[in-house]
């Protein structure tokens, strides 16, 4: 079902429901004017400095040229200097006192849903805000503003790398487990702003439905997932998600 907003149905589902998981994607942040490196987006970076996005953001060039991931990591730390969380965010930090259980899970390393008001996101792909030491593992909270030394260091004295999950990289541990396990013991799962094609964020509609939740797609339009779940909303999720509690 493909519908152009949300219909009384899906609003008595969403009233009735008690354990609620959301996936969201880059499509909610790039609502916010946060640009996307994977297409999809008004704004899509492909290449920074003359070099693909791809080979940035790899666990490669952090092992040979960890200076220069880090000022390509610091560039997008300064784009989002300016953006704010829009009424997607803001609804889905509301849902989070509203169902018995709720679980947010997010492909965004963006930090949108935190500065909404969400108390507890699964950061799939880390965070931009923060470093990981390479020596101890310790997670720290990046200063406040552009970097001045590159890379910085954890208070053990080693360099710290982005606390982002880079290609070539697996997804944090147990992070992954936790989407999962709610997506299993949900009744109603929502997929925003992402057509779900980067793996394993993409098991985790397809887990929702074979465990019997009603799955329910926000996206601008119709994507490959819009045939495999059970409604497809389309509409931007700052339009779409407070549909859900106003009639
Ligand atoms: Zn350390």
């Amino acid at each position: 079902m493909i519908v152009p907003r949300v219909t009384d149905d899906l609003r008595r589902r969403f009233g009735q429901a008690r354990r609620v998981a959301v996936l969201t994607g880059a499509g909610i942040s790039a609502e916010s004017g946060v640009p996307t490196f994977r297409g999809g987006g008004n704004a899509t970076l492909w290449e920074w400095r003359g070099r693909p996005v791809s080979e940035l953001s790899s666990a490669e060039l952090l092992a040979t040229d960890p200076k220069t991931v880090w000022e390509w990591f610091d560039y997008r730390r300064g784009l989002l200097r300016d953006v704010r969380p829009n009424a997607g965010h803001a609804a889905l930090a509301a849902w989070e006192k509203r169902f018995e259980s709720f679980t947010l899970a997010t492909q965004n390393i963006d930090g949108l849903h935190a500065a909404a008001g969400s108390r507890s996101v699964i950061e799939l792909h880390g965070s931009l805000e923060r470093g990981r030491c390479v020596r101890c593992g310790a997670a720290s909270a990046l200063p406040p503003g552009p970097l001045s030394a590159l890379p910085p260091l954890c208070t053990c004295g080693a360099p710290l790398r982005p606390d982002v999950v880079l290609f070539g990289e697996m997804l944090p541990p147990g992070a992954y487990e936790r989407a999962e396990e709610a997506a299993e013991a949900c009744d109603l799962f929502f997929v925003v702003g992402t057509s779900a094609v980067v793996y394993p964020a993409a098991m985790l509609p397809r887990t929702a439905k074979s465990s019997g939740a009603f799955v329910v797609e926000v996206n601008p339009e119709e994507t490959d997932l819009s045939a495999r779940v059970d409604a497809t909303v389309l509409g931007k999720a700052g339009e779409v998600l407070p549909q859900f509690t106003t009639s």
